[in-house]
């Protein structure tokens, strides 16, 4: 009971005063700060800079940094409340131990000798690949690259990926096939100036929010956007393309066709800088108008009218998120939008580029340090020159680099439901709210031998599970770098303090290598992110993904610096890869690809008539461990969703806020509100997945693409009915 409420006084005033502060002027008394520590927003890959006002060591507001070239001061919601996160009740404080059933607070000693034996123990009896590790794109770059030192050189496990390859590993794997090389070509300055900027599956307003201003400062550009659903972002558009569920390979070959057609290709780019156009020429003969318009939905009109946009467009650009990256055709569909940038040369120039916009706040520094889908500075595990050169900067011989990767998340999983991986190693991701398929995952972590769960987070559905819970800082309280989608590495400092006996993951994962015995051969003198971050400048000097020029001053001062910025460089400028039409390919030659459309694997049927999109609110970020605990935002979105379509609710007899299940063939979600709108077509519908309450990955399917391993997380068939129970459901409303 509050005293001075008892007594009827005033108990608001102090929360509610309002004073003048320097920087930011009149505002709320408790957000003044002592002071502002630069640094970078820990959400998406946007990569927005901002600052973290400091009183009396805890955080009490952020603003957006002027200086910074992702944002210039602006922040979107998520963003501008983010130092709620820090002193969200659900941290992690200290090393928890299962013992009889229960987990127990233990000391570092005990936490990490614990794991070294068990880790040990488990290799020992099944092998070094038995461990497994499942990192993120949360931790800053250098201590993704002392991880992976870590995982395959000192622990001697190749299967080794992090959450990356659910969002992402179709964007890696396309450029790879495309380019020979990893690496999103454009920059955000290219949506500034492109005339055209065509986005295919990317909800930015939803997603990456501050992209839009990219887009606001381009009043003459022609904004194509196609997409299943009218998201905000469809809203924005001057051509809006509502094509059916993953018909866009069929679209975007159907352009290609009538660019071909009509005369509106490179021949000059496509002879000197690209090999395999007769062959891609013949695969789209059969995409007339008339086909394409069959299988997408769309009129002949909308598809010539969107060829006609692109193809006389002088400098276009295509944007993509996971409405192309989620799907077992994720790798070939980026092949297809890489196909259409390079006949007509819209490529390295500027406002002319293909352009992956990313997930996580550092989901790119994973990419580029390696170890998941290849060897750090983006060497490849096949190359043996490649891995003579990273060993020699190492010190260590050749033979201790794998010549090939290791198991990707999916199949991590598969290897852990057969009983081949018997420890589990998670850092920073919540697997059980964020992995498709539920029920494979939870079988699968019941056969382990001893699972850990590192986290600034607890308790979370996963780290329910852990043996060993491993409290780690977040953003605010650690210092490196992050590269967003644009290759801009930008800074990340300590602002506070973790809370109780959390460690930085870096702090973590050198005392893991001294317990281990490998920190002296690995890591010897490293005490701090700037010494990995100085061994990376290395490691990446004369690769694509170069940093050698920088130093964490230098990026901090100018707003973030673009890779590749060798040693020597003296400006900061906007960079584009492949300007010179020079590809890291054998021949330096980009390859046109023949994709094919084909029909998504679960089609609706009598049983599972409707076809379920997933996806993001602006409020919310992935699994809501962060965002569920700031209360602004959660009040805004507090409960997952259903849309469906008008049509459909009559002849369900449902109505707007009935409260339904979604069941597949491998499950049901029980109690989603359902929203009636014409957002979302006829047989369609869609829910975000940001929900563990209401968790819709207890529907998704275990299909996967078979080149980048990423999940087909769109497009499953279920079937809505009304909740069993419910008022509706009883007649009582
Ligand atoms: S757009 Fe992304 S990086 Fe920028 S403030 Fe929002 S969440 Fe953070």
């Amino acid at each position: 009971m509050n005293l001075k409420r008892t007594l009827g006084l005033d108990i608001l005033g102090e929360k509610y005063a309002y004073a003048t502060d320097a920087v930011t002027g009149y505002t709320s008394a408790q957000k003044i700060p002592n002071h502002w520590v630069s640094t970078t927003c820990g959400y998406c890959s946007v990569g927005c800079g901002m600052f973290v006002g400091v009183k009396d060591g805890r955080a009490v507001s952020v603003r957006g940094n002027p200086n910074h070239r992702a944002n210039f001061g602006t922040l979107c919601p998520k963003g501008l409340s983010e130092h709620y996160t820090l002193e969200s009740e659900n941290r992690a404080r200290y090393p928890l131990l299962r013992k009889n059933g229960a987990l127990v607070r233990v000391d570092w000693n005990e936490a990490l000798a614990t794991m070294a034996e068990k880790f040990r123990g488990v290799q020992e009896k099944y092998g070094p690949d038995a461990l497994g590790v499942l990192s993120t794109g949360q931790l800053v770059t250098e201590e993704f690259f002392a991880l992976g030192k870590l995982v395959q050189l000192g622990l001697g496990s190749k299967n080794f990926d992090g959450n990356t390859t659910l969002c992402m590993s179709s964007a890696v794997s396309g450029y790879k096939r495309s380019f020979g090389s990893d690496g999103p070509p454009g920059s955000y300055e290219d949506l500034a100036i492109a005339d055209v900027v065509f986005l295919i599956g990317a909800n930015i307003a939803d997603n990456h929010p501050i992209l839009c201003q990219w887009l606001e400062a381009n009043p003459n550009k022609t904004l194509i956007v196609a997409d299943p659903r009218v998201t905000k972002t469809a809203m924005m558009a001057d051509l809006f393309l509502p094509l059916k569920p993953r018909s866009d390979i069929a679209l975007i070959n159907g352009m290609i066709h009538l660019l071909i057609e009509k005369n509106l290709v490179d021949h000059q780019y496509i002879a000197q800088h690209t090999t395999g156009f007769e062959a891609l020429k013949q695969s789209v003969r059969a995409y007339t108008p008339a086909h394409v318009s069959q299988i997408t939905g769309l009129t002949t009109e909308q598809i010539f009218k969107a060829a006609w946009i692109y193809g006389n467009a002088k400098a276009p650009f295509i944007g993509w998120t996971m409405g192309v990256n989620h799907s077992t055709k994720g790798t070939e569909t980026v092949n297809a939008i890489n196909n259409l940038a390079l006949i007509t040369g819209n490529i390295g120039r500027p406002g002319a580029s293909p352009f992956s916009i990313t997930g996580q706040c550092n989901a790119m520094g994973t990419r580029e340090a390696g170890f998941t889908s290849s060897l750090p500075g983006y060497r490849k595990f096949e190359n043996a020159e490649d891995r003579e050169e990273l060993a020699a900067i190492w010190g260590v011989s050749a033979e201790r680099i794998p010549n090939s990767r290791g198991l990707a998340y999916p199949d991590i999983i598969e290897a852990t439901l057969a009983k081949k991986i018997r420890a589990l190693w998670v850092i920073a991701t919540n697997p059980i709210v964020s992995y498709p398929n539920l029920d494979v995952l939870t079988q699968s972590l019941e056969n382990l031998d001893f699972f850990v769960v590192q986290d600034g987070f607890h308790p979370t559905p996963t780290s329910e599970r852990a043996d060993l819970v491993l409290p780690a800082a977040i953003w605010g309280e650690k210092e490196g770098t992050y590269t967003n989608s644009e290759r801009r590495v930008s800074k990340v400092n300590r602002a506070v303090n973790p809370p109780g006996e959390a460690r930085s993951d870096f702090e973590i994962f050198l005392a893991l290598a001294k317990e281990c015995g490998c920190y002296e051969e690995l890591f010897a003198g490293w005490n701090q992110p700037k010494d990995a971050f100085e061994e990376w400048k290395k490691v990446s000097a004369g690769r694509l993904c170069d940093y050698s020029g920088m130093d964490y001053e230098w990026i901090e001062k100018s707003g973030g610096i673009q890779w590749p910025f060798p040693a020597g460089s003296t400006e900061v400028k906007t960079t584009r890869l492949y300007s010179d039409g020079i590809f890291p390919t054998d021949d330096g030659k980009a390859r046109l690809l023949p994709i094919e459309w084909k029909p998504f694997p679960e089609q609706p049927n009598a049983q599972f008539p409707f076809v379920l999109n997933t996806g993001r609110t602006v409020e919310h970020w992935h699994t809501r461990t962060k965002t569920s605990q700031v209360p602004i935002l959660e009040r805004m979105s507090p409960n997952a969703w259903l849309e469906m379509n008008p049509r459909d609710a009559t002849s369900l007899h449902l109505k707007p806020h009935d409260r339904v299940d979604v069941e597949s063939a491998r499950g049901r979600v029980c109690g989603v509100e359902l929203r009636i709108t014409e957002i979302i077509a006829p047989g369609q519908v869609f829910m975000p997945f940001h929900f563990a309450e209401t968790n819709v990955n207890q529907v998704t399917q275990s299909a996967f693409d078979p080149i980048s391993r990423e999940p087909n997380y769109k497009q499953c068939a279920v079937r809505v009915i009304k909740t069993a129970g419910s008022l509706e459901s009883r007649g009582e409303r």
